[in-house]
């Protein structure tokens, strides 16, 4: 978890200060209008990273909780050796049912020996990777997840590396679909940087025109739609400077769950039109979405600030 956060800070420092300012047209903020009564059918889901450590002071307690807040449905993070965070799994969904809460999703990054946190591909390290996906995917159908998404991008320095990244993806996607899950991709903003393919001169007239193509565009039309999907983090995507409406018109077919996610607390930085995404997400038959928030600015607890994201998704006439 450290190494994740430390890798989105150091991120976010790379590419702050000009990327807000980018194709965000259709993003404008909303606010719900009427309460809905059918406020506990809606099925919230969570990534729990959004808890960091308090989720784990008094597990089966928080689990209650995030329950009574009204949320269904979790997306795990910090699995590794048949643990989450350092509980076992099995208990760790035992927790969950016992709460009322259902695992449909995990984050995972690949590591293999001596390499905890994977972020460089090599052709030759594909037999390992895949290694690691045989287990992690068995574990995963044991926790009865839905799907296994890869939340963090390794490295794409060069057009060609990119490809080899979508390689990487195709496999990972074949091991979870022959267990019956679905293998996707959660982005940040940094996929929104453009490369160049091999050889391809700045030929371009127009000097303000963007040269080459988003990372991804390529992670979308490189990789086998029966085997990868896309889980669209819909803050990262606005802080990459694209519109995450247009990505979820666009592509349709291979955006299958969401990250709903603001500057912090859902719907209070007006940088996201969560109206017109959750009305394009049932339009596309996306069934899950997760809440997630990064650290809360204001010193309150990363408890207070999901059960804050909790109303404000129970209030929104727009979410079914
Ligand atoms: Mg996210």
């Amino acid at each position: 978890m450290t190494n994740r956060r430390n890798f989105i800070k150091s991120a976010s420092l790379l590419t702050a200060g000009g990327l807000l300012a980018g194709t965000t047209g259709a993003a404008h903020a909303s606010s719900p209008s009427v309460a809905s009564s059918a406020a506990s059918k809606k099925k919230l889901g969570l990534q729990i990273y959004s808890l960091q450590k308090e989720l784990y002071d008094d597990l089966p307690k928080r689990m209650k909780e995030l329950k009574n807040m009204g949320y269904v449905n979790l997306e795990l993070a910090g699995y590794g050796k048949g643990k989450i965070g350092d509980v076992e799994m099995m208990e760790f969904r035992k927790m969950a049912e016992d709460a009322g809460l259902k695992i449909v999703s995990s984050h995972v990054n690949p590591s293999i020996e001596g390499v905890p946190f994977l972020m460089e591909y090599k052709k030759e390290i594909l037999p390992q990777v895949k290694e690691y996906w045989i287990q992690t995917v068995a574990d995963h159908v044991k926790l009865g997840c839905k799907f296994l998404i890869q939340p963090m991008m390794p490295m794409c320095r060069t057009y060609e590396e990119a490809l080899l990244v979508c390689e990487f993806f195709n496999e990972a996607g074949k091991i979870c679909k022959d267990a019956g899950l679905l293998f996707g991709y959660h982005n940040h903003h940094m996929e929104f940087q453009r490369l160049l393919k091999p050889g391809e001169e700045e030929k371009f007239a127009n000097p303000f025109a963007p040269k080459g193509e988003q990372i991804q565009d390529i992670f979308i039309a490189n990789t086998d739609p029966s085997l990868v999907c896309f889980e669209l983090d819909v803050y990262w995507t606005v802080r990459g400077g694209n519109d995450p409406l247009a990505y979820l018109k666009k592509h349709s077919d291979r955006i299958k769950a969401l990250h709903i996610k603001d500057v912090a607390v859902l719907g209070q930085s007006g940088m996201l039109n969560f109206e017109n995404i959750f009305k394009q997400m049932y339009k596309n038959g996306i069934e899950d979405y997760f809440v997630e928030l990064e650290q809360m600015p204001d010193g309150r607890t990363q408890f207070a600030g999901v059960k804050d994201c909790a109303a404000y998704l129970k209030k929104a006439s727009f979410v079914k």
